[in-house]
């Protein structure tokens, strides 16, 4: 008989346990067993006192779906999507996902089945649309008998981080394009003057992760027509639309950003943020399958058939899959333009409420996806004794996650905050949202002394130059 059940057995209550009296295992596995319920309960306790995912303002990600979906992707649990000859239907599930975001997005392409990808999140797909962009420019540049060892890639200096991982990896020059307040999106110009034969696309972003505008990609496109035109090169687009993805064909269908566009070959977005599904999906799709260069589709024999493959990982959970052709299903393009439209007018509303605190300015006039920035008042900051980073701190107190950060190279200087308003957020939570807002600034107005973050932070700027007057 194993000897830890002498004292506990299945008819121990779990805090009754000796198990219950243990430190956490942290550095081997536990020599004995202990009953799933304690088990249950030891690494349920260790996130007990997470921030309630829905007052997390943060992230982009999808923290809320309705019951059916989560029974959906609950009874999937166990599917690996690679199982394609064990699991047939997922796969024409993700084929049938592949081709209504291809079409949201306005594709050219005629035949059964769009070319795209699905990944693990938009991570995934950039480096997919990354990839496929630069073996294009490889197999040119080769063709031409020209050299194909310098490539690059250019974007504004608000990319997400996945961009510097792509060009890290695969050794691909990045070349950025600073932003100001004046100018707080991608300049067409700037962006073609950093370009040269070597230059495998231009990364517009649709739903900039930094400030939530998104990049003028039509105009960037007029641009870059006369510009290969003039050059005689083929330097393509591809849209980083990781939240603008889900966003744009239901709130703003007149906008050209996609496949109307000439130069836009790929478009990649996060199925996971406003395609309102759970962690981790993301989606990249081609605007014919000549874009998808035959290297990047594997074979695989093993798994009781031939099957050909697109994508960076192998084995991944199908239950997104399911939860993303479900919400097509259940929406419908109505349902997502209403969930949008109410993520976009909450945003808004708190978008207006924070521009009328005296306190704050708003980084932008427009809010064009459901998230948007601000910062402290240029003439308040001179007096402060507090920082958004206090603010921030002040508001995980009562659970909210707002996060406070610098913004790129050449406006770092700018400290900002950032809402992102998702589904699950309603107009009275975010009436909460400001009421704690507004009591935290109350009381940073009666403190005495500058706070220690102030005092950091009034360092630094001196060292730039800054002057204040307290
Ligand atoms: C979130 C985001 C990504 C990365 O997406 P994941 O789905 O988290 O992998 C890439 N680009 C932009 C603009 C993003 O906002």
């Amino acid at each position: 008989m194993n000897r830890t059940m002498k004292k506990d057995d299945a008819t121990t209550a779990v805090y009754g346990s000796k198990e219950m009296l243990q430190p956490a295992p942290t550095e081997r596995i536990p020599q004995h067993k202990t009953t799933p319920e304690i088990a249950y309960q030891m690494v349920k306790d260790e996130t007990y006192a997470q921030t309630q995912p829905r007052l997390n303002l943060a992230t982009f990600v999808t923290t809320y779906m309705d019951e059916y979906a989560t029974r959906l992707m609950n009874e999937a649990i166990g599917v690996n999507y690679i199982d394609e000859t064990e699991y047939p239907r997922i796969a024409v599930m993700c084929g049938r996902c592949i081709n209504i975001i291809a079409n949201l997005w306005n594709t050219p392409e005629k035949g059964e089945w769009k070319s795209g990808a699905l990944g693990i999140g938009s991570s995934e797909a950039c480096m997919l649309g990354g990839v496929a962009a630069w073996l294009r420019w490889r197999n040119r540049r080769k063709a031409q008998g020209k050299p194909y060892d310098k490539p690059n890639l250019v974007m504004s200096t608000a990319f997400q981080v996945v961009w510097e991982k792509f060009c890290q990896l695969w050794q691909i020059e990045m070349r950025t394009v600073p932003l100001s307040l004046e100018c707080p999106t991608l300049d067409p110009e700037k962006a073609l003057a950093a370009c040269d034969e070597n230059t495998i696309c231009i990364v517009p972003i649709a739903g900039v992760t930094w400030t939530g505008l998104n990049d003028d990609i039509e105009a960037l496109d007029k641009a870059l027509d006369a510009y290969n035109k003039k050059t005689g090169y083929d330097i393509p687009i591809h849209v980083d639309a990781a939240s603008g993805g889900f966003i744009l064909p239901f709130i703003n269908p007149e906008k050209r950003w996609d496949f109307r566009l000439k130069w836009v070959l790929s478009i990649s977005t996060s199925g996971h943020k406003y395609g309102l599904v759970y962690p981790g999906l993301g989606w990249v799709v081609w605007k014919d399958k000549k874009y998808l260069p035959d290297e990047m589709s594997f074979s695989v024999n093993y798994l009781g058939a031939n099957i050909t493959q697109v994508g960076l990982n192998f084995s991944r959970p199908a239950a997104q899959i399911l939860g993303q052709y479900y919400n097509f299903i259940r929406y419908g393009y109505e349902g997502y333009c209403e969930v949008q439209q109410n993520s976009m007018e909450i945003a808004r509303y708190c978008h207006e409420q924070i521009g009328k605190m005296k306190c704050f300015r708003n980084y932008s006039e427009q809010v064009e996806n459901p998230l948007f920035i601000w910062y402290m008042c240029p003439e308040y900051d001179k007096k402060a004794k507090w920082t958004l980073y206090d603010l921030q701190a002040t508001l995980q107190q009562s659970g909210w996650m707002v996060p406070a950060y610098t913004m790129p190279k050449d406006i770092d200087h700018l400290v900002v905050m950032r809402v992102v308003v998702r589904q699950g957020m309603s107009r009275d939570m975010a009436d909460m949202l400001l009421g704690d807002i507004r009591n935290a600034v109350e009381q940073f107005e009666k403190l005495e002394y500058p706070t220690q973050s102030r005092i950091h932070y009034e360092k630094q700027q001196h060292q730039k130059g800054k002057v204040f007057t307290h």
